[in-house]
């Protein structure tokens, strides 16, 4: 495999690395530069984590020790702070829906989720926030040995975002152990880690270990905000296997090999509107165009702005190149929302071809295109392309 003329070594984190088990084109294509896409999940995590990350690292100097009742005003202006810098990323990423303002209140559940966690690792649990000393709340943040850092393997090829580095003290103050903890602001496992974020914490365990020549004993866990509960990774190594995928995912300017299945195609990929596999298999299982949320390549015959009313032509791969062969089937839509916006920005860009809809919602006479949607010049990239 060849190694682009980029001047930045290449590096894998995590995300990478599950990106290219789940499919390695799909690895390959979210490192082309295309358009990024964002959603109200991604966007209320990270300022979830801005969050507590700014509420670990205050400056407490000017208050009394037994001061009361300064959480909660603290921690709503850091959340509200937050929450406008990631509504202003969100709104200016090219591919987004719409901004879901009522989010805030889960935002604020997962806050006092980190709060929680973070007092409970301090052996003070079940403390309402308001109740939080600034005596205790500088016990909690002496534990905190580092936040929101990168951690990055010493030749550089493996790294990741390390949320929280805290210590585990003995009644001496002395620091027995360290944990590794990663916030989770998704649904919390049940019943446990799922593989990938096991992994993921694995990793972060094993490149502090690399880095560090006499550790003390590192746990590694996954936080999740929105019950306030722990769950710990453990298991052997992972770095021969990062090692391995470092190697595997060099970028280089031809595609990499598609994977295609339910779990890949199937689910959430990103890239459908530049990948022609997904189609060719959907064609070939007898699936396309089934289901009540699909994917479909078509051509807009009419389009009634007032109304965002259309008819579409479905169309069907003619090879895997995705080449497209309009079938003559048509189908009522109505473009709504940002749907009918990106539709009609496409117009307006001169584009003509083939569209490609991303999530239609097909379970009414006419076929709804919402702000939810992906609406896209269909612009399959071939399997012998090669990037410039
Ligand atoms: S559509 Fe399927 S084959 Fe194509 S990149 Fe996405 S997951 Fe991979």
């Amino acid at each position: 495999m060849t190694q682009s003329g980029s001047a930045k070594p290449h590096s894998l984190s995590p995300s990478s690395w599950n990106r290219w088990e789940i499919c390695p084109r799909q690895y390959w294509l979210s490192r082309q530069r295309l358009p990024r896409k964002t959603g109200m999940a991604a966007s209320l995590g990270t300022a979830v984590h801005a969050t507590i990350e700014d509420l670990v690292q205050l400056d407490l100097s000017g208050k009394d020790n037994s001061e009361t009742d300064w959480m909660p005003a603290i921690a709503e202006e850091r959340l509200q702070a937050r929450w406008q810098e990631e509504k202003e990323i969100f709104e200016n990423t090219p591919r987004h829906g719409d901004w879901k303002e009522k989010e805030y209140s889960k935002a604020r559940t997962q806050q006092a989720g980190g709060i929680e966690l973070l007092l409970a690792h301090a052996g003070v649990p079940k403390l309402a926030p308001k109740n939080i000393t600034v005596a205790l709340w500088k016990r909690v943040m002496a534990l905190v040995l580092a936040a929101e850092g990168e951690l990055r393997t010493k030749d550089g090829k493996l790294m990741g975002r390390l949320d929280l580095l805290l210590a585990d003290v003995n009644e001496k103050g002395e620091i027995t152990s360290w944990v590794v903890a990663d916030l989770k602001t998704g649904r919390a496992p049940s019943p446990d880690l799922k593989p990938e974020v096991r992994r993921q914490l694995l990793l972060y365990r094993d490149i502090i270990l690399s880095n560090n020549p006499n550790p003390p004993p590192i746990r590694a866990e996954g936080w999740y905000t929105d019950t306030a509960k722990t769950y710990e990774a453990q298991g052997e190594s992972v770095l021969d296997d990062a090692y391995a995928a470092w190697k595997e995912t060099i970028p280089g300017t031809t595609p990499l090999e598609p994977k295609v299945g339910t779990n890949s195609c199937g689910g959430f990929c990103d890239w459908k509107a530049w990948c022609p596999h997904w189609w060719s298999w959907r064609k070939d299982n007898g699936t396309l165009h089934v289901g009540d949320f699909i994917d479909a390549v078509v051509l807009v015959h009419s389009y009634e702005p007032s109304s965002g009313a259309a008819s579409l032509e479905l169309c069907e791969p003619i090879d895997d190149t995705g080449r497209p062969l309009p079938t003559g089937k048509m189908v009522p839509a109505v473009f709504k929302g940002r749907g009918a916006l990106n539709f009609e920005l496409l117009k307006s860009d001169g584009h003509q071809g083939p569209v490609y809809l991303g999530s239609i919602l097909t379970n009414a006479q006419s076929w709804r295109i919402g702000s939810w949607c992906d609406v896209l010049p269909w612009a399959p990239i071939a399997d012998s392309s090669t990037a410039e």
